[in-house]
Parts: structure tokens; C-alpha cells; sequence
């Protein structure tokens, strides 16, 4: 059912410098605070014009929060229905587990299979605006593919640069969606610096996670339709397959762009960083905030969305962990397709590796007492399993 959209306006305010608030304008090309080489964050003027019995009448899509993201104009808005992904009860794996509210916000069924989808309808609907032209991004995988889809979609160039070991199908992906696609050995860390080097070179706007301020803006949506559809009573934890960290900080955002609207009350859920064994700088970062780099060796994981070594919003992250008295911890590969299998056949939902990562992380978090059998939880899946079967088949 397509619903109009009101006639109403963003409230964004102004860009600010994650570390000293300095602030930035909205009509000029931003990407990261320049001051103190961190993120830039889109602060909004809430208005209490805006209630939230109001969303129940919109548009099926993210967008439906128009007023609380960074677009000005409609007409800029490049959409493939992203968002509003079904909350799903995992009853079977309840049971089997003892959990008695145990929910997955199941991101699969988003455009070019990801939630990669929601950042990029916004990084490229806000480079439409700005006017740019050519696209460029460094990926461990869905990233680059979602970017090409809304590049196409937009009339826009796009460039990919990929690790040389992603299955396949991320690649194919890319290349039907009409970008230009460069291969690299390591992970997204070597594909950043050929970027570097093609923008030294050419006239290419950088899309890398927190570089652009607005694919934060397209993530933190999951947190709004979270507590949207929980009747806006949030859950007791969050559990989220964490990479460059993009989501984490966005729910985390939502929840507290939420609470100054008046639309939500604490307490705020305990949020969960779930990464893989091969490759953890979040989980090193835990229990060794300032030496976390040394002696790091990572790895390539099945999970290719959670393969990051350096995030560049760390701060930020470990930031939400420590405020929602959150946690971090590791996965094992053996255990992410063990994962996978298993929610496959018990629930009917073939998920990413890295939604596999939450939900195995969870069984450790009730062995470990962190979680109770009782919380509501919401594990997010971030993606379709479907691109990965290359690796996944027994
Ligand atoms: C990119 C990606 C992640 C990690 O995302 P962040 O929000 O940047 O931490 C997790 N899962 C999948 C499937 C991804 O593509
Ligand atoms: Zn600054």
C-alpha cells in the first residue's frame, strides 16, 4: 500500500565533530571532522509538532521518519524501499534455548540483501542533493554492492574497491548494477588506501563508514522501527554483529534522539558487539582500550561484513558499549556456520554469517549470566545468507 507522504521538513540543525562539537554546515561537502580527525554527526532541532502516533499513517520504507533525517528535499530522496523489516519471534530456538522473548530484526529482506541499504539510500540520496556525481567506496562487501544500486538508481557513478577473496556473488552484484569494480588483496583496511589513491588521482566522493555523515543517519532508522514496533517499550539487550560499527551507534543514537522527542522512556537496552574470532579489534578494545592495535593480526572471516580491522569511529563504539553497560565478544568461524545451519533449519531463515555471530553470541551470553532467559532480546540479522552460500555449502 503506498501512502502519500505529508508536507513536512527536516529538522536537521547543523554537522558537529563527534569529539569537540565544533560545528559544520549542511550546505557544504562534508565528510569527517577535519579538527580532530573523527566522525561527523548530524544534530537535529526536535520539534514537538512531530508525534509519533503520526508514523502509523506513512510510507512502509525508512523514510517514514522524514522529518528526523538529513534529506531537505523529497525530490532527492533515492529509495528501493529500504526499512521497515519485520521483527520476527525466533519461537523454535526460543523453546530449544529457554528464552522466552527472543525477537530478530531481520534485515535480509532489504534492497541488494542487506542493511547496507538503509546508509546508502541516505549517503546517496544526500550526494544527490549536494550535487556529486561520482561515487566511490572501499567494502568488505554488501556496502559496495548497496551503493551501486542506489548509484544506478540515482543516475550517479559508482566505484567499488573490494578484497579479491569476497565470494563471487558481491562482486556480480557490483558489476550489474554498472559500477566500475576494483579487486584488492587483504581486507577493507587496503582497499581504503586504494581509494586514497584513485581520489588523490580523480574526482571521486568518498562513501568508506564514517567518513560520509550520513549513512550513520540511514542506520540509526533500525533503532526507530525497533522501538516503533515493540510499541515503543524497548528490548532488555541488543545483539549486533558489529564491523565498522556503523549500526551499534546508530540504534544507540536513535534511542537517544527518542528520548529528547519525549517518545520513548529509559532504561535503555544493554547493547552487544559480536565480531569474529579471526578479526576482533572491537572485542580487543574492550578490555584494552588504548593498546587494542598492538600486535593485531587479523584475518579474513566468513563474515566479511564484520572483517574491519580499524574502525574509524572506535571511539564512538566503545562509547555505546560503555554507556548501555554493554559487552563484546568473539565468535569462532566453526561457530558462525554452525550458526547459520541451525537457524536455517529450525527457524526457516537462511541469515548471514554475521546474524549467525549474534545469535551464537547469545547462547554465550546466557551461559556467561550476562542475559537473562526472561530478557525481550533482539538480535539483528544483518543480511541475506543467500550471497554467501559459495562459502557456506557442506
Ligand atoms: C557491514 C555489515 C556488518 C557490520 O556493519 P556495521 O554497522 O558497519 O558494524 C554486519 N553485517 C553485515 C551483513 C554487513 O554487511
Ligand atoms: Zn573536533
Amino acid at each position: 500500500m503506498m501512502i502519500a507522504l505529508p508536507e513536512t521538513q527536516s529538522y536537521i540543525a547543523c554537522l558537529e565533530c563527534s569529539l569537540c562539537k565544533k560545528e559544520y554546515q549542511l550546505d557544504e561537502l562534508n565528510t569527517y571532522a577535519t579538527c580532530c580527525n573523527k566522525p561527523l554527526i548530524a544534530k537535529y532541532e526536535f520539534s514537538s509538532h512531530f508525534h509519533k502516533e503520526e508514523l502509523i499513517f506513512r510510507e512502509h520504507t525508512m523514510w517514514k521518519y522524514f522529518e528526523i533525517l538529513p534529506v531537505l528535499k523529497r525530490e532527492n530522496i533515492v529509495s528501493l524501499g529500504e526499512g521497515m523489516t519485520p521483527l520476527i519471534n525466533l519461537s523454535k530456538l526460543g523453546n530449544k534455548y529457554g528464552f522466552t522473548d527472543l525477537l530478530m530484526k531481520d534485515e535480509s529482506g532489504n534492497p541488494t540483501g542487506s542493511f547496507k541499504a538503509r546508509g546508502l539510500s541516505m549517503a546517496v540520496s544526500k550526494a544527490k542533493e549536494l550535487g556529486i556525481e561520482n561515487c566511490i567506496i572501499p567494502t568488505a562487501g554488501n556496502a559496495g554492492g548497496a551503493m551501486a544500486a542506489y548509484c544506478a538508481k540515482a543516475g550517479m557513478n559508482s566505484t567499488v574497491v573490494m578484497p579479491r577473496l569476497t565470494p563471487a556473488i558481491f562482486k556480480q552484484e557490483c558489476e550489474m548494477y554498472g559500477a566500475r569494480l576494483i579487486l584488492e588483496d587483504g581486507l577493507i583496511n587496503d582497499c581504503a588506501r586504494k581509494v586514497a589513491r584513485l581520489k588523490a588521482e580523480g574526482n571521486y566522493f568518498d562513501m568508506s563508514t564514517f567518513k560520509e555523515p550520513y549513512r550513520l543517519e540511514g542506520k540509526k532508522t533500525m533503532g526507530y522501527e525497533i522501538a516503533e514496533q515493540l510499541n515503543w517499550q524497548l528490548p532488555d539487550v541488543i545483539v549486533y554483529p558489529t564491523g565498522g560499527g556503523t549500526g551499534l551507534v546508530g540504534i544507540w543514537k536513535a534511542f537517544h534522539e527518542m528520548l529528547e522527542m519525549g517518545w520513548i522512556n529509559g532504561p535503555l537496552p544493554k547493547m552487544i558487539a559480536v565480531q569474529s574470532l579471526n578479526c576482533a579489534p572491537v572485542v580487543r578494545a574492550f578490555y584494552n582500550p588504548r593498546h587494542w592495535a598492538d600486535e593485531f593480526e587479523p584475518m579474513p572471516s566468513i563474515a566479511n561484513g564484520l572483517a574491519v580491522p580499524y574502525p574509524f569511529a572506535m571511539d564512538m563504539i566503545q562509547d555505546t558499549l560503555e554507556s548501555s553497560n554493554g559487552f563484546a565478544l568473539t565468535i569462532t568461524e566453526e561457530e558462525i556456520i554452525a550458526g547459520v545451519k541451525e537457524v536455517a533449519r529450525e527457524e526457516g531463515i537462511l541469515i548471514s554469517p554475521e546474524g549467525a555471530a549474534a545469535w551464537k553470541a547469545i547462547l554465550h551470553l546466557k551461559k556467561q549470566k550476562f542475559i537473562e532467559h526472561t530478557d525481550r532480546i533482539v538480535l539483528l540479522n544483518t543480511g541475506s545468507g543467500y550471497k554467501y552460500l559459495e562459502n557456506l555449502s557442506v
